[in-house]
């Protein structure tokens, strides 16, 4: 009876995974999939999970009985505390209601159904490029998509003009997906004062910002100032949704671990929407898994863990760094025709490197280097040894 049924193709960035596992050559690279990797190319598990997860083994009043709808109320509050600031009017006044989900893309999902459930407007925005997955995440929830202009090939820089005409002629009460930082996949994020500049333009067309923070502590290194939009959003007193991840972060990827928060405007309106929410999220997972918000929870509540985790963050956004700095300096030595300078401008885990879809496959045929189509490079997997390598297949592609 299924006989009728169509190979569906790959998802375009897990998909590039699934081809890198195929192929025997010893000088394979996958610059595909935005996970980190350490010097040695191997995954992290950062050392702040691990004693958390001592500690959690370690308690023996430790049960696994169901977590209520909404999730780990710790990790919840924690979480909120982590985004807004510990001393945020919107927590301070009980305006926010967060709830656990299944990772950021779970958090997407969930306040993308509370939403075409309960909002006047069925429209978001997502910005052009964005993460493959927004478009379906949203028209699977029931929203319909539309594009605005963020990336200027030309410059490799924001196209703010673009940005601005776009929302400016959005109608009245659309929804408007932003990045919180480390814009996925071009790196480039606006600066504060146009950050300033798209707040008064959101609130003035009252647009709703619905914020994906998949990157907190990743494009600068420093949670607090990777959290400055949605702060700046935050402090004007209006509604926004927010969705976050402790995939990268934490480094626990795997856990499926996030949370998504919506910011109303009193307490009464903020406890009436999380109780919509039970309702969004009852039939479609009943309630969240425990085991990734515990370590969260224990990370964020426990003073030295913190305070070393921020250490051990920082030292994965400096590596990717450094990685910047290598791969423009040997595309440099080659003498590689372009400037490459946006390789450093660029924030976050990815570089976006305006390579085509042509040089990305004579990339991937003749050298096994794995990127998307897109000309998208995830610096995170990248090491000092294969630095080279990749600089050869990308003067080879663009000399070709
Ligand atoms: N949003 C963006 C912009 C991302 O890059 C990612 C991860 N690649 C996600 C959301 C969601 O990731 P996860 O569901 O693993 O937290």
């Amino acid at each position: 009876i299924f006989a009728h049924v169509v190979r569906a193709p790959e998802d375009p960035i897990l998909g590039v995974t699934v081809a890198y596992n195929k192929d025997p050559s010893p000088v394979k690279l996958n610059c595909g999939v935005g996970a980190y990797r350490t010097e040695d190319g191997k995954p992290l598990v950062l050392n702040v999970v691990r004693r958390a997860e001592q500690k959690l083994v370690n308690d023996m009043s430790r049960n696994k009985e169901y977590l209520p709808i909404v999730g780990l109320a710790d990790f919840n509050k924690s979480s909120a505390k982590l985004i807004f600031g510990a001393d945020s009017p919107v927590i301070q006044e009980n305006r926010v209601t967060t709830v656990q989900c299944l990772s950021g893309t779970g958090s997407l999902r969930v306040g993308g159904e509370f939403l075409a459930k309960h909002y006047h407007q069925r429209t978001i925005y997502l910005p052009q490029p964005t993460w493959g997955n927004h478009p379906k995440v949203f028209t699977m929830a029931g929203l319909s998509i539309k594009p605005y202009r963020y990336y200027l090939p030309a410059t490799r820089g924001l196209d703010f003009q673009g940005l601005l005409e776009d929302l400016g002629s959005a109608p009245s009460g659309a929804i408007v997906l932003l990045h919180a930082c480390a814009h996925n996949p071009t790196g480039v994020d606006p600066s504060p004062q146009q950050w300033e500049q798209i707040r008064q333009l959101i609130r003035s067309k009252s647009l709703l910002p619905f914020f994906d923070s998949a990157y907190q502590g990743f494009a600068s290194g420093s949670l607090d100032e990777d959290a400055q939009a949605v702060r700046m959003f935050a402090a004007d007193g209006g509604e926004l949704f927010v969705g976050q991840s402790y995939a990268k972060n934490m480094g626990l990827y795997a856990e499926r671990v996030g949370a998504l928060s919506i910011v109303c405007k009193t307490a009464d309106v903020a406890s009436k929407v999380e109780s919509q929410l039970k309702l969004v999220i009852r039939p479609m997972y009943s309630s969240p898994p425990i085991h990734g918000a515990s370590i969260v929870a224990t990370i964020l509540n426990d003073r030295d863990l913190y305070n070393d985790w921020t250490i051990e963050l920082k030292g994965m956004a400096d590596r990717i760094i450094r990685m910047r700095q290598q791969l423009f300096d040997a595309l440099r030595a080659r003498g590689t025709p372009g400037d490459w300078s946006h390789i450093i401008k660029q924030i976050g885990m990815f570089t976006f490197t305006g390579l085509n879809p042509e040089q990305v496959s004579f990339m991937t045929k003749e050298y096994h280097i794995y990127l998307t189509s897109d000309g998208r490079i995830s610096m995170a997997g990248l090491n000092s040894k294969t630095v080279p390598h990749l600089a050869d297949a990308i003067h080879a592609a663009v000399t070709r």
